[in-house]
């Protein structure tokens, strides 16, 4: 049964009207947010730069990184032959520690859209990522850890994604953003305890039917501002492996 008309060219001429806002926002909103919100360093405020070099100087690097399954330590974030599965996420690398002013700059990156500082963050993605020697083949796809949509719209942009394109671009990877939606809304995972953390996101990610030709087989890289217990990015790996992904690795700005 094909639906009503008025009900077909009332869906169009909303998708029309969304997709108009989002290029106006993209055009204009950014620069006018940048004006509205100048260059400020997030660790001490200090104005005319996004990161100052003393509180740059403050960052802690996480020395050692949590197995994505049991959250124990696991050499190079691989997770535990003992703890991996056919669905499981295969490495987990969170850079610096939450806290501080890397805290102070992701609490910014949810709740102002500030480009200019997602780049500079990304940017220290890049390098610590090349100082760890860690090397992605070529055909890597970036996927930015989706928000449900409601979220998204709300908030107008999704954090992970401001960093994964600029962090994309600078490694010559693709990013996309259409490969893995978050079918259901869940709870933050910060306000809940450590065991109740993976029931809530259990299957809460989904590859589209029409886009599983483009997972399969293909090698992933999950982006993320913030890691707690890593149970999100291995609902996100699950759903990709579902959909026959060959490895699925993480890669947070900060972690616990
Ligand atoms: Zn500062
Ligand atoms: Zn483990």
């Amino acid at each position: 049964m094909s639906p009503e008309p008025s009900l077909l060219s009332h869906k169009r001429s909303r998708n029309t009207l969304l997709t108009g806002i989002k290029t106006i926002v993209e055009k204009w909103g950014r620069s006018v947010l940048d004006f509205i919100f100048p260059l400020r360093c997030p660790g001490c405020n200090k104005k005319g730069t996004w990161f100052c070099d003393d509180c740059l100087a403050k960052l802690t690097f996480l020395e050692t990184f949590p197995c994505a399954v049991c959250g124990k330590e696991a050499i190079k974030g691989i997770t535990h032959p003992r703890c991996q599965t056919k669905y499981t996420l295969d490495r987990l690398i969170s850079i610096y520690q939450y806290e501080g002013p890397i805290k102070k700059a992701i609490a910014w990156l949810k709740y102002k859209d500030v480009t200019g500082l997602a780049k500079i963050l990304a940017n220290l993605m890049v390098e610590e990522v090349r100082e760890l020697g860690i090397e992605f083949g070529s055909k890597t796809i970036i996927i930015p850890v989706p928000l449900h949509w409601k979220r998204a719209w709300d908030r107008g942009f999704n954090q992970a994604e401001l960093l994964a394109r600029p962090f994309g671009k600078s490694l010559g990877l693709e990013v996309r953003d259409d490969l893995l939606r978050r079918t259901r809304h869940t709870e933050p995972q910060i306000r809940l305890k450590h065991d109740q953390r993976q029931k809530n996101v259990s299957g809460a990610f989904a590859v589209p039917d029409s886009k599983r030709n483009e997972v399969k087989n293909k090698d992933f890289l999950l982006v993320d501002d913030v890691c707690t217990t890593g149970a999100t990015l291995d609902a996100c790996a699950n759903a990709l492996k579902r959909a026959g992904a060959r490895y699925v690795w993480a890669l947070t700005l900060a972690g616990d």
